[in-house]
């Protein structure tokens, strides 16, 4: 068995709160200095960038796990991962039948492009990316397991925009694969008041806007390989596998 360390929430510069300097180039490079094995890239409802991320990634020797952000009916964040491009695709083609098409006014809302491996720009979406989809959270975790895909409720703990925040409760029988969590103190503080989260896997990501904001919050992946099926088999805690957060020491 063999420890990696992985931040799996992080935005490019496609996102409209995602900072324009979250290049590919820029995510790779930042993520290698910080010492990470692997990503996922989790822009809000859209998979169009990370092939890029991925290739230069592959270059650099950096495991890039395709995903989105999915902003439910609710306003929930949850973190698609998805097992390959197939499925981003797929995952891609479900998104623009149901997001809202609410105009993007990058002035107001932030620039929606996404690059090339040479950072030239290669498109640009027209309707605002954080838009809800017209879908249940419990809806869009069915499409993401169906595409064979793990489910993870987006930063439980933050009352805006978490699962638990906008619904105040998990749903009984919600497939999530994993929570993810920002700050293991306010995660501690949930987890008393809702005592059933503590049996779900749980770790840190970053969800990072920003490149120094890359492995902020890193988790520890422990699996024979960095593999999306050694991820699965972690999350569930198979023979050994696990993932876990990384505390900082004192
Ligand atoms: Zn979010
Ligand atoms: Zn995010």
């Amino acid at each position: 068995m063999r420890h990696f360390r992985v931040d799996l929430h992080i935005h490019t510069l496609l996102s409209p709160c995602g900072e324009l300097s979250m290049s590919p180039a820029a995510i790779v490079a930042c993520a290698r200095a910080a010492g990470l094995d692997a990503i996922a890239v989790c822009d809000h409802n859209s998979t169009l960038q990370t092939p890029v991320v991925r290739e230069l990634g592959r270059r650099a020797g950096l495991t890039v796990f395709f995903g989105a952000e999915l902003t439910t009916r609710e306003e929930a964040h949850l973190v698609a991962l998805l097992p390959d491009r197939a499925a981003a695709e797929a995952l891609q083609t479900w998104i623009d039948a149901r997001i809202e098409r609410i105009p993007n006014r990058p002035e107001k809302l932030g620039d929606q492009v996404w690059v090339d491996e040479r950072e030239r720009i290669a498109g640009e979406v027209a309707w605002y990316l954080n838009a809800p989809l017209r879908c249940s959270a419990e809806q869009a975790a069915a499409e993401v397991v169906r595409l064979g895909g793990l489910v993870v409720p987006a930063h439980v703990e933050r009352p805006a925009n978490s699962l638990i925040g906008q619904l105040g409760f998990l749903p009984p029988g919600f497939p999530a694969a994993a929570l993810e969590y920002n700050h293991p103190d306010r995660f501690a503080a949930l987890c008393a008041t809702y005592p059933d989260l503590s049996r779900y896997t749980a770790y840190t990501a970053s969800d990072a806007h920003f490149p120094e904001q890359i492995a902020a919050h890193p988790s520890r992946l422990t699996a024979e390989s960095c593999t999306f099926g050694e991820l699965r088999r972690a999350f569930a805690r198979e023979a050994g596998r696990r993932i876990e957060t990384i505390h900082a020491t004192p």
